[in-house]
């Protein structure tokens, strides 16, 4: 009888348990389900995750295998397939963000109330959360300890990609493009489809790129955001194109290879697993403060032209700017950006981190519940090991030690240049018209005097009742 493998955030052949285990078990119907937890995604993120689609179901065709697409309740579709198929069991591997965690709860109640098997499997990460544990038992709260507990334990080699058989029959399945999960994007998706780079083979080629020529000066290159210096698997982890423990083998036998650096990359990967700790154990980090107090500071919340200017790159300030357009051209942005603009709106502009965190999800074709989430608590103070609050990061001073040339802010600035670059014009060919911004504008002044906007911030954290 044949089983039911639920597809998720798992687009891959290797190293897929859920799928090894559907394999060893009889013929295999892969389904993927456009339920309301993909429905309420962001603009570029279900446009990506839509292009991640389409890739595994080639994939899978050219492994004799199919994709089926069903809309709708992901437990009513699969109690349909279940019927239409006769399959005895449903397998997938697990997430661990709250929302995803609550469906598969019921889920697999339900299935088992109804008598069928329903399995997860390990695969998002390298470590399930409840395996790493402080000594008194509890879960890592700070990153150092937590990286000083993981970086020597052993992590099995990744699974090889099984032989899938196909059931005698096929139930039908929609038509990708008949779901849309382009059309909430703001821009048109030829912007993004120029910069995304989907799949299992292409997710192995850029690793295999990245430790060749790039890990070796990963401890240098990663904080210069005009240097092509990470590896931008961040697109690819997300949707489990590629296995965190691929990508784990890859850097240790870098490091085995004479190539210290790749170290720093592991580590990197595990800030990935402590963003996921952290929401399995803690899942308000999602939605609501982490620290106790942080509700009554007193952040914007309203969308105000302040927040408006952030959002279209027009702050006056160059490093936020330049990073603000480049992730609405490419639907990414580099770590040292990341953690400007962040700082720059929770601290300079006192909006609230949630603000933030919003159009990220709605931009980003990384975009990862848990990364985000942390990323911005640990950005606004209200994080955990979160960069204290006092520590306001200078975005001019930014500028001058990480893009020293100014060449990244040329690249995505063409306001008040001669020949501005490409990548400049390219910013006002995404946005749409209504904002009513064009390459010959002024650059703006600062919209909020970099020093006073510390100082703002530094007196509201002072003057906190908590
Ligand atoms: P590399 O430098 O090559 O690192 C390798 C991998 O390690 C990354 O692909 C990523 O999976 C992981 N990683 C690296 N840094 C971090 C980090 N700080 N936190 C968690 N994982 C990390 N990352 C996302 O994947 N999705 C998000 O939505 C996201 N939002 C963020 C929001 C803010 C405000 C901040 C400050 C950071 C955010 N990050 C997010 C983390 C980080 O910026 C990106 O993971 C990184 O820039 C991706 O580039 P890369 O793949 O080239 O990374």
């Amino acid at each position: 009888t044949p089983v039911i493998y639920w597809v998720r955030r798992d687009f891959r052949l290797s190293d897929n348990a859920a799928l090894v285990a559907a394999c060893e078990a009889g013929p295999v119907v892969p389904v993927f389900i456009c339920d309301d937890i993909v429905e309420a995604q962001g603009g570029a993120p279900k446009f990506r995750l839509g292009e991640g689609v389409r890739v595994f179901a080639e994939a899978l065709e050219a492994a004799g295998s199919r994709l089926i697409l069903r809309r709708g309740d992901a437990l009513a579709v699969l109690r349909d397939l279940v019927a239409e198929t006769g399959a005895t069991s449903v397998v997938w591997n697990r997430l661990y963000d709250p929302v995803s965690k609550a469906r598969d709860t019921a889920v697999k109640a339900a299935l088992k109330d109804d008598g069928i098997g329903a399995d997860s499997f390990a695969g998002h990460l390298l470590f399930e959360p409840w395996t790493v544990e402080t000594k008194t038992g509890g879960f890592y709260k700070v990153f150092t300890p937590m990286w000083k507990l993981v970086r020597g334990r052993d992590v099995a080699a990744p699974l090889s990609a099984p032989k899938i058989n196909a059931p005698g029959d096929w139930p039908a399945s929609d038509l990708l493009d008949d779901w849309g999960l382009g059309d909430a994007m703001r821009r048109g998706r030829d912007v993004l489809t120029a910069h995304i780079c989907v799949g299992e083979d292409a997710a192995r080629d850029r690793l295999g790129d990245f430790i060749k020529n790039r890990v070796q000066r990963y401890d240098t290159n990663r904080d210069l955001p005009s240097v092509d210096g990470t590896s931008r698997l961040s697109e690819n982890l997300t949707y489990g194109e590629i296995s965190p423990r691929t990508c784990w083998h890859a850097g240790w036998a870098a490091i085995h290879d004479g190539k210290p650096d790749a170290e720093t990359f592991c580590k990197e990967l595990v800030w990935r697993e402590f963003a996921y700790h952290l929401a399995h154990h803690t899942p308000r980090i999602i939605d609501q403060n982490w620290k106790e107090g942080w509700d009554d500071f007193p952040w914007n919340t309203e969308e105000t032209a302040e927040v408006t200017a952030w959002k279209q790159g027009r702050t006056g300030i160059p490093f936020v700017d330049a990073a603000m357009r480049e992730m609405y051209v490419t639907g990414t942005m580099h770590n040292r950006g990341r953690m400007i603009v962040a700082s720059y709106l929770t601290k300079h502009l006192m909006c609230h981190w949630k603000i933030g965190q919003a159009w990220f999800e709605d931009c980003l074709i990384d975009w990862d519940p848990a990364s985000n989430a942390m990323g911005w608590q640990w950005s606004a103070g209200s994080g955990p090991d979160a960069t204290p609050y006092f520590r306001v990061f200078n975005p001019v001073s930014q500028l001058e030690k990480f893009d020293r040339g100014g060449n990244y802010s040329r690249a995505w600035i063409a306001e008040g240049q001669g020949t501005p670059t490409d990548t400049s014009l390219a910013y006002f060919d995404a946005i749409p018209k209504s904002w009513g911004l064009s390459p010959q504008d002024k650059y703006p002044r600062p919209i909020v005097d970099p020093a006073q906007g510390r100082e703002r911030a530094l007196e509201a954290y002072k003057n906190r009742t908590f």
